[in-house]
């Protein structure tokens, strides 16, 4: 086999389904599908065993999904990240090999499921990298504006402060153009640590990745969460043993020892995952295999099909 035989080169179409989850009805929205380098994907795990789980492209890029999810609890309307965007010239779309189609991207998914931009309460991001936060500003008439008109855009304080440090190590991950639109709208809160943002809907900051990176936690009061959206903690379902840590992270004891203490939880647990990168499952559930972790489908009946909506 040569490099690139096994390669998926697109994500496969998108099909919405509902979880229920601590009083929250969430459902896997798309933005688009792109590609990054395997090898910065994966870190110091060897080419031999990620090719297997992620195969790549000849250019040695990986499938990646950005995928938002809806949640919904008595009528507040929640969107968890904020896709990559269309804000993207020619040269970066090639580099990236994005693939964003009208009608499965973030504002088409909305729009199947029977939801306007207007209709957005709240956006909860994990972080403000670029593949994280791009669809939230969008140009119009030559100026850049919020895609959601009126909803509050929750970031973690510290994602602010690297994105606005000029010499930050990975300031490449971070564009001017996703935040100061929000931040000039007044849309904009900050959070940091561990706090509720709304009943059943928590956040707790886990760093690693990056200096401000925030999971997203359904579940109600002391059983715990029973859904995780984790961001770029376990940026697909298969990095899911505790050393499978990207290049990009910047600080990796960090990394290392937060995903060991969640992926223990969410095992031990039953917390499903939500999976933003995953080009091919949004839901899963961690079991042990021993002394590792693998990803396991919901059981039947666990997602219902999502109701798509009159638009
Ligand atoms: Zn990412």
């Amino acid at each position: 086999m040569s490099p690139g035989d096994a390669a998926p080169d697109s994500a496969p179409p998108w099909t919405p389904s509902t979880l229920e989850a601590g009083g929250w009805r969430i459902t896997n929205l798309f933005d688009a599908s792109f590609r990054l380098d395997g090898g910065a994907m994966w870190g110091v795990v060897p080419k031999n065993l990620w090719s297997r789980m992620t195969p790549p492209a000849a250019d040695n890029t990986i499938l990646l999904a950005a995928r938002p999810f809806l949640a919904e609890r008595d009528g507040v309307t929640v969107v968890v990240e904020g896709g990559m965007g269309d804000r993207w010239n020619e040269k970066l779309r090639g580099i990236y090999h994005l693939d964003r189609r009208p009608g499965l991207d973030l504002v088409g998914t909305l729009a199947a499921l029977g939801k306007t931009p207007e209709d957005i309460d709240h956006v909860v991001c994990s972080h403000c990298h670029f593949d994280h936060i791009g669809a939230l500003v969008v140009e119009r008439g030559g100026a850049l504006a919020p895609l959601f008109p009126r909803a509050r855009v929750h970031f973690p304080e510290d994602e602010l402060t690297a994105a606005r440090t000029p010499d930050h190590p990975r300031r490449a991950s971070y564009r001017a153009d996703d935040i100061e639109p929000l931040v000039e709208a007044g849309l904009v809160e900050l959070h940091a640590g561990d706090t509720e943002l709304l009943p059943g809907l928590s956040l707790s900051q886990v760093g690693g990745h990056s200096e401000g990176m925030t999971v997203v936690l359904f579940g109600d009061g002391m059983e715990g969460p029973t859904a995780a959206f984790w961001g770029d903690l376990i940026p697909t379902t298969h990095h899911i043993q505790p050393p499978y840590i990207m290049a990009y992270d910047v600080d990796v004891p960090r990394s290392f020892e937060m995903r060991t203490r969640w992926l223990a939880r969410a095992a031990d647990e039953g917390i499903v995952g939500l999976s933003y990168h995953d080009p091919a499952r949004p839901f899963t559930r961690l079991v042990r295999e021993g002394r590792r972790y693998a990803a396991a489908d919901l059981e039947p009946g666990e997602l219902s099909v999502a109701a798509r909506g009159e638009v």
